[in-house]
């Protein structure tokens, strides 16, 4: 869905602009930070949170310039804990929108307006899915060892089945980010978001997005921790 710059839809930009936070968890980025902030500010976001997850080179030495808001972690905690902060940072700055994206340009700026659309229709939760997206290219060993056996993972810890279980592009409303705990620090809070939808019975719809690739991402290893997480949680907390 593109976004067209139509006037109804011109005016609903002007409202969403000041209520949308983009809340971007950020770990030794440096490489593509930037850019992901020059596209977002085109669009004219004006609400943007990095949440510097403990970076070595820190986030405010690489973008002096940029008008955003920084959070820091003085540790390296995880993704989890980095939107976790960020959100909540969000909430009480007054966002009625919370927009997570990653800081790696692994995500389209001009696709946040088709998820903050979905929000804008009454739903909850927004979340973004690459196997329905029509021109989607997901490198196959990423498909097949981590991402469709991450859906049936998912599924058996949170109870949605959805068409793609670890995508970190999302929207939520405010309702929505107020009720969804984040506990797990690091990958499994991607299952743990989708648990919490159905606990709390919010409403979501799954939204085509692409997932642009240029290198690897999580690994196997990677997948089986998430697991790993996910079972200490269930079964010892
Ligand atoms: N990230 C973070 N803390 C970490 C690891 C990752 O804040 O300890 C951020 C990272 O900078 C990126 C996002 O979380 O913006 C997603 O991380 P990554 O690209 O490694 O995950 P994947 O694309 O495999 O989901
Ligand atoms: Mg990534």
């Amino acid at each position: 869905m593109a976004y067209e710059l139509t006037k109804t839809n011109f005016i609903r930009r002007l409202l969403y602009m000041d209520q949308v936070f983009i809340v971007i968890p950020a770990y030794n980025e440096s490489d593509s930070l930037k850019q992901v902030l020059v596209d977002l500010l085109a669009i004219n976001y004006r609400h943007i949170v990095i949440v510097d997850d403990g970076s070595s080179c820190p986030v405010s030495e690489i973008i002096r310039d940029f008008p955003v808001h920084i959070v820091t972690h003085s540790l390296n905690l995880g993704q989890g804990a980095a939107l976790r902060t960020g959100t909540e940072y969000a909430l009480q700055n007054g966002a009625e929108i919370v927009v997570h994206f990653d800081a790696d340009g692994q995500h389209r700026a001009a696709e946040i307006a088709d998820l903050v659309q979905v929000i804008a229709e009454g739903y909850d939760v927004a979340l973004g899915s690459r196997f329905l997206h029509a021109r989607q290219h997901v490198p196959k060993t990423k498909k097949y060892f981590i991402l469709k056996p991450a859906i049936y993972v998912n599924w058996l810890f949170s109870g949605l089945k959805l068409s793609d279980a670890h995508n970190g592009f999302r929207a939520l409303s405010r309702h929505a980010a107020g009720k969804i705990i984040i506990e797990q620090n690091r990958m499994a809070h991607g299952t743990e978001i989708v648990a919490e939808i159905k606990k709390h019975n919010l409403k979501f719809k799954e939204v085509p997005v692409e997932i642009i690739y240029h290198e690897y991402g999580q690994n196997f290893s990677g997948g089986i921790k998430v697991v790993m997480d996910l079972i200490k949680q269930k079964f010892f907390n």
